[in-house]
Order: C-alpha cells, then sequence, then structure tokens
C-alpha cells in the first residue's frame, strides 16, 4: 500500500466560514493503522473527504508516495473507502460482491477468483460466498463492504469512517478484532475515523487527536493517556478525563488550594508565570483512610460501584476530583486523605502540557 503525506491542509467551506480543517501537517506511514479521532464538528470528515479526493482542499498539499496528488479524482487516487452503512449490491452473492471491483478493472478470470478467495478466507467469508447480500446482516454487510476495500491489489490506502455505527454493540468487538486481524495479515494503510475513544484505542498504533480543526496531539494510545499534551486531549481522552486543579510552583513544590505538594521539579524546565494547572488522571490518584506522608485531606461525596472498580467523587477544600479506585481497597465514608504521586502530576500552562 502506500504512504500519504499532507501539508499544511486547511479547508474552508465559504469564504466567511470558520476553518473547517486549520494547518494540518501529518504523514500516515505505508502500512500503519491510524485513527483520527475528535469530538463531532472537529472536521474528520472533512479531512477525510480531502484525503480520498472528493473534496480540493482551500490549501496546502497532498502526496500518495510521494507523489503530488492534491488535484487527482477519487478514482485514480486507489484510495477505498469503507462507510457509516455497508455498500453492497444486494442482489449479487457475496462472491460477485467482491469480485465487482476486479472485474471493473479488467482482471482475468482466474485471478479474480484467486483474489476473492483469498480475502474472503482473511476475512471469514468463505462459507458465505454464494449467499446473497441481501440476507446478511448488517455486520456481515460490512466485512462484504471491508472486503471491497480490500481486494485491489492496487488500493493505496483504505478509509474507514465510522464503520461501526450500524453494527449491533456486541459485534463491535468482533469486528474491531477482525481489522487488527486484517492489518496485521496485509499491512494495508488504515486510515479510521471516529468519535469513539475507545474504537479509536483499541484499533490503531496511531492516533490523531482533532478539536476545531486542529490536531492537538499525535500519538500512541499509552501516550495520549499518560501524557496528554494538551489538557483538551487530558479531558477527552480517559473515562473519566483527566483532573485539573489550578495550582502555583514553588522551589520543589506546587501550591495546590492552600497545601503543598512535592513535584519531580527535574520534569518542568520552563515553569514561566500565570495561570498554571495540575493535571492527573483518576486512575493515578491513590485514596486512603489514614494519613500518608504527602497525602492531602479530602470530604468524600460519593462513590459508584463499577464492575471491578469503584468511581469515588471527593472534594479538595471546594475543588471536585475523580478517583478511580481498584473493587476491594477500602473506601472512607466521610473523609480521606488524597496522595498524587509526583511521577503522574503533569503541569499545563494555558491548556498545554509544560514539559
Ligand atoms: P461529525 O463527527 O459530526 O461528522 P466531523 O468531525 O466529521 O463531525 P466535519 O463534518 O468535517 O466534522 O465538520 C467540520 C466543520 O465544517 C463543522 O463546523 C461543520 O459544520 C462544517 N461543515 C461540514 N460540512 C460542511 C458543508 N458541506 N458546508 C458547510 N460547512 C460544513
Amino acid at each position: 500500500m502506500a504512504r500519504i503525506d499532507i501539508e499544511d491542509v486547511a479547508h474552508r467551506y465559504t469564504a466567511d466560514a470558520a476553518w473547517a480543517v486549520d494547518a494540518l501537517t501529518h504523514s500516515f506511514r505505508d502500512g500503519s493503522a491510524s485513527a483520527i479521532l475528535g469530538p463531532s464538528g472537529c472536521g474528520k470528515t472533512t479531512l477525510l473527504s480531502i484525503l480520498s479526493g472528493l473534496l480540493h482542499p482551500t490549501r496546502g498539499t497532498l502526496r500518495i508516495d510521494g507523489r503530488e496528488a492534491t488535484g487527482l479524482p477519487p478514482r485514480q487516487r486507489k484510495i477505498a473507502q469503507v462507510f457509516q452503512f455497508p455498500v453492497v449490491y444486494e442482489a449479487m452473492t457475496v462472491f460477485e460482491n467482491l469480485a465487482f471491483p476486479l472485474r471493473n478493472g479488467g482482471m482475468a478470470k482466474d485471478e479474480v477468483k484467486t483474489r476473492v478467495k483469498a480475502t474472503a478466507e482473511l476475512l471469514g467469508l468463505t462459507a458465505s460466498l454464494d449467499r446473497r447480500a441481501s440476507g446478511l446482516s448488517a455486520d456481515e454487510q460490512q466485512i462484504v463492504s471491508l472486503g471491497r476495500g480490500l481486494i485491489r491489489p492496487d488500493t493505496a490506502a483504505l478509509l474507514l469512517d465510522e464503520p461501526l455505527t450500524v453494527i449491533d454493540p456486541l459485534r463491535r468487538w468482533e469486528i474491531r478484532q477482525k481489522l487488527r486481524h486484517v492489518h496485521q495479515e496485509t499491512n494495508a494503510t488504515l486510515v479510521y475515523v471516529t468519535h469513539d475513544q475507545t474504537e479509536a484505542l483499541t484499533f490503531a498504533d496511531e492516533v490523531v487527536v482533532m478539536d476545531q480543526g486542529r490536531v492537538m496531539q499525535v500519538g500512541t494510545p499509552r501516550e495520549l493517556f499518560e501524557t496528554p499534551k494538551h489538557a483538551f486531549v487530558g479531558h477527552f481522552i480517559g473515562s473519566p478525563g483527566m483532573n485539573f486543579l489550578p495550582c502555583r510552583l514553588a522551589g520543589r513544590e506546587l501550591l495546590v488550594d492552600g497545601h503543598r505538594l512535592p513535584v519531580d521539579r527535574n520534569a518542568f524546565t520552563d515553569p514561566g508565570s500565570g495561570e498554571l494547572e495540575l493535571g492527573i488522571r483518576p486512575e493515578f490518584l491513590e485514596l486512603a483512610r489514614e494519613e500518608v506522608d504527602g497525602a492531602l485531606p479530602v470530604r468524600i461525596r460519593s462513590a459508584s460501584a463499577l464492575g471491578d472498580h469503584h468511581l469515588v467523587r471527593v472534594a479538595l477544600g471546594e475543588r471536585p476530583l475523580q478517583v478511580r479506585v481498584p473493587d476491594g481497597t477500602p473506601i472512607p465514608t466521610e473523609c480521606g486523605f488524597l496522595r498524587f504521586p509526583p511521577e503522574w502530576i503533569r503541569l499545563y500552562r494555558d491548556g498545554r502540557l509544560l514539559t
């Protein structure tokens, strides 16, 4: 498959509209599984349409395998797409659906047969090849759509636009597994667009997080979780998202709501001045019943049992925080002590991570 480079790409739908995609530079590596993740309206579909050639960007360049492709029509880009709703010919069999893009391209009969068989095997469709597409469930039809996207030998990349929208929630996990399998077996360049963090984080090796037309961070699921570069990413990734507290740096300590917290000062080379925020994930806070060294006193507001953990809402002074407590850990009833492990404290100035 191919590498896709976009350089300083921007798009607005009318001259006086806000930028739907703004100053975006990114490379989708050959053979990578990427996700574009962001809330509704952040520009995901616009970016996807620019990649597929349905939209010509207002500004910027797109290259496929190093060759200029900004003005190329969709057909010539050889970028396949799987949409929210399955695109299959219901009157045709699964075999005919898979063969269709190959026959259209003038491929010899024997080769068509070989490729259809291999693709069916990859996707677990072998037993369904003679079935009419009209008799398939939505998830089976979506797998056929995926096969149609993958089957051409000259496909440069496969774009998946919220492909699990119509899939029964119980089958989504299965299809995500199938996509991972397809990626491992074929090394296809896959770009998966979604607003659902679970889908993005389980599918992709690299996630592009967008907000208001801009890329906020590109990283592995782990990087986005452990070190959000922007407060937006801290809020958006995680369930619930990161806790934020206004604070001040005083030497090797942080002043938080009148309390002193030790931090690994070496982690912050540019404390500067002005309003700072401490960010810490609910998973990394430690709640204790007894006073422990360096822990801050908190009031317990509520605790909800959520399977293998409790989500405990506490207040530090008037500041609310959420703490994820593993099942089996004793939870204080009225007052407790909250430890902020220094290695998990992140500092943000104007929403940006201090490094
Ligand atoms: P969703 O998840 O809801 O599909 P999205 O992240 O895909 O959202 P886009 O559909 O790309 O976001 O929209 C980005 C911005 O561009 C939004 O402000 C939207 O209102 C605007 N927009 C999208 N399509 C058009 C259009 N055809 N004409 C005018 N504005 C548009």
